[in-house]
């Protein structure tokens, strides 16, 4: 990051969000520990903790968390954008739309996962897969890339025009567009770790026109490898979400109106790394837990009014505080 306007008082045009689903504060550690010290996401100045509790239970799921920060609301674990009654509630890219933003979604889970889900959908179960699915139909978004989903034929007829090449992307004209990662996530090869962010390049460019844009990025399986307990897979999938933000930082650099704000939907594995070798990129890994836990979990933000970002708040806030940084006013 060149830092030239981070923290700049001024509206934002663009908003990049992205979730490392699992990425607490110990997975950072581990990734920062093992990578020489160093990571894009270490790099940035407005750092802030949320706490994660959802509506009903004092450890969160992601479609509790996902669901707090794409609509402004605690709900209940298991919900996708409805609220503890079950009714549905607005997300940002809905009430971004409204005001002219073009809004994506790219993510290493299926498009029907609980994160992505979040923001776009309005069930009262995550489970509820093929209404989700549908729900594709009537959503928002311009762009979504996600592993391929059993309900493919589904998502194929919600109109967005498929993409076989994740590289075409950037470059399209096509109204809503949609792609397939090709490849799976079990072997840690140099495509595989970068394959978040050649589709955080290309979403990028896909979405950035004259109108604004908001895309969320999730960096999926270090959740995966956290309930594992498999220390290897998340850090090599955390290093993959650093490399996605990394293209979200450059962009920033070029464009200089874009504010980008990283953070996790909750920690994993309850990971504790008792030693290490940071010279030979070893961690030892203790997990307590094959679920997820209630610790706090990291905020990191970049651009324009970044600044915001600071502090400890509750997660739903981060909702609060990207409309009030874009200064939109909605009723909850
Ligand atoms: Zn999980």
């Amino acid at each position: 990051p060149n830092f030239k306007v981070d923290q700049a008082k001024r509206v934002p045009k663009n908003i990049i969000l992205m979730i490392g689903d699992g990425n607490g504060l110990t997975q950072i550690s581990s990734t920062v520990l093992a990578n020489n010290g160093e990571l894009s996401l270490t790099q940035l100045n407005s750092i802030g903790f949320i706490k994660t509790q959802s509506a009903d239970d004092f450890t969160t799921d992601s479609a509790g968390a996902g669901t707090a920060i794409a609509t402004g609301q605690k709900t209940n674990n298991r919900a996708i954008g409805t609220n503890k009654k079950g009714a549905t509630i607005l997300n940002l890219t809905e009430i971004l739309s409204e005001k002219g933003f073009y809004t994506g979604v790219i993510t290493t889970d299926e498009i029907t996962g609980a994160t992505p889900s979040s923001f776009y959908a309005h069930r009262t179960d995550r489970g509820m897969v093929a209404e989700i699915a549908s729900d594709l139909k009537i959503s928002k978004l311009k762009l979504f890339i996600s592993q391929p989903t059993k309900t493919v034929k589904h998502i194929e007829d919600a109109g967005f025009v498929m993409k076989t090449d994740i590289n075409t992307i950037g470059a399209s004209v096509d109204e809503k567009i949609g792609a397939w990662f090709n490849h799976s996530n079990e072997n840690v090869t140099e495509s595989n770790v970068q394959k978040l962010a050649l589709a955080t390049k290309n979403g990028i460019s896909y979405l950035n026109k004259e109108k604004p844009f908001f895309l969320m990025v999730e960096g999926a399986k270090i959740d995966s490898y956290g309930h594992a307990n498999d220390i290897k897979g998340v850090v090599t999938e955390s290093i993959s979400f650093d490399r996605a933000v990394s293209e979200a930082i450059k962009f920033a650099d070029e464009d200089g109106n874009t504010l980008v704000v990283i953070t996790a939907d909750h920690e994993t594995g309850g990971l504790t790394i008792p030693q290490g070798n940071v010279v030979r990129h070893e961690i030892e890994a203790d997990f307590t837990t094959h679920d997820h836990t209630g610790t706090m979990v990291p905020v990191f933000a970049y651009g324009p009014m970044s600044q915001e970002f600071q502090g400890v708040y509750e997660n739903n806030e981060i909702f609060d505080k990207l409309l009030k940084v874009l200064k939109i006013s909605v009723k909850k």
